[in-house]
């Protein structure tokens, strides 16, 4: 049986495993954290990556504890601006689910224990040598042979870095941050709510009745978000920048890069996590087919159309004075009409 090395176990090294294991292969997984990530980082799952779910076996899973987001509100400080209502579509499956990021891989590595593999901590990836084949990986300072590798291992990639890949692209120079909290009350657990002030904004996810992850483009999420919240627990906060970038080649002879080890953007959209996903599900379905040639190619297509359209996100939703007082007059028209509305849920879900 063919050697598979998969570096990383985030979503996107999980989910490569797991499908693989759908495949009929046997893949090892490696992750360098001592433990699974207790980082909530990220919430939002697309339609698609549950059509990815089912197929492996783990949808009723991420359903049975995400919730739904049933509408996006904006808000300024007088109160509720436009509430564009995100659940309209008659199929059930085209819904915004939100699930904290160390719960969906949880779901994915139980799934991968019962399929008898286990992820390897405190295993970590130092080098790689010789990608046309047999690939020599040095782990914890053992050299091993693998037929097929995959880069899993997030934006500060090894194996990435091993290959002499760049990422192009280029960072912003804001700092943003997050904030994860447990709140005094119960809110409506289906409602995204972005709150603007004339710079600043906030986005707040519910993750539960009484959890939310604040997002602001500003380095405290929570002082942006003002006195509108009864928080009990800060769980965590933590400030970030924002790279937008991808690399030109996926696969070089048998190494292959997937997820944000190929790509990086703004959290605006959700969709880093999605297109990992994707991309994880498509490497190990072209490896079990042996049509490997065409991943590099595709998944390039998808990251560059993904990045545009959360650029794009993130434009609309940080310009500020007549540009988006004109587009919130559009979408309040928009979300009165419900054929309009449900066009625009479907393209914020499933672009
Ligand atoms: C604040 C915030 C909010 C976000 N919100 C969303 C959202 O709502 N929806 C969405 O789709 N995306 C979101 N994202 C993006 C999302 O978190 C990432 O795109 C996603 O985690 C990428 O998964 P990954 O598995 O490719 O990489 P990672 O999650 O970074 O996982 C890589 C793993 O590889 C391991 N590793 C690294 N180097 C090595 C090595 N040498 N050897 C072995 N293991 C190694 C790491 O420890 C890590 O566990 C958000 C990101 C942030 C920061």
């Amino acid at each position: 049986m063919a050697r598979i090395l998969i570096v990383g176990g985030g979503p996107t090294g999980l989910t490569a495993a797991l499908a693989l294991c759908h495949h009929g292969l046997r893949p090892r997984i490696v992750e360098k954290r001592t433990t699974p990530s207790p980082l909530s980082r990220a919430v939002g799952i697309l339609p698609s990556s549950m059509e990815i779910f089912d197929r492996l076996g783990v949808g009723k899973q991420i359903r049975d504890r995400a919730v739904v987001i049933e509408r996006m509100e904006v808000h300024r400080e007088g109160g509720k601006v436009l509430e564009l209502p995100l659940a309209l579509d008659p199929d059930p499956d085209v819904r915004l689910l939100s699930l904290p990021q160390d719960e969906t891989e949880a779901i994915l590595a139980e799934a991968l224990a019962e399929r008898g593999i286990q992820v390897e901590y405190a295993a970590a990836c130092e080098g790689l040598d010789n990608p046309d084949g047999p690939v020599e990986v040095t782990i914890n300072g053992i050299a091993e042979t693998f037929d097929e590798v995959l880069g899993a291992d997030g934006s500060h990639s090894v194996v990435r870095e091993a290959l002499g890949i760049v990422a192009e692209g280029f960072d912003l120079p804001e700092d943003w941050s997050i904030a994860d909290l447990d709140l005094a009350e119960p809110i409506d657990p289906h409602a995204e709510i972005h709150l603007r002030g004339s710079h600043a904004v906030v986005f707040m996810v519910p993750m539960d009745t009484a959890r939310v992850r604040l997002v602001s483009n500003t380095s405290d999420a929570l002082a942006t978000m003002g006195d509108g919240l009864d928080v009990a627990n800060i769980r965590r906060t933590g400030e970030f920048r924002i790279s937008v970038r991808q690399v030109p080649t996926y696969r070089v002879g048998h190494v292959a890069l997937a997820g944000d080890a190929a790509h990086q953007h703004s959290p605006v959209g959700g969709r880093g996590m999605n297109l990992g996903i994707a991309d994880a599900a498509e490497w190990a379905e072209r490896l079990a087919d042996g049509t490997l040639e065409g991943y590099g190619a595709s998944r390039h297509a998808a990251g560059r159309h993904t990045i545009g359209l959360s650029e794009s996100g993130r434009k609309a939703f940080l310009t500020g004075g007549l540009r988006r007082s004109l587009s919130l007059q559009v979408l309040k028209i928009v979300s009165a009409v419900p054929p309009l509305a449900r066009r625009v849920a479907r393209r914020v879900i499933l672009a």
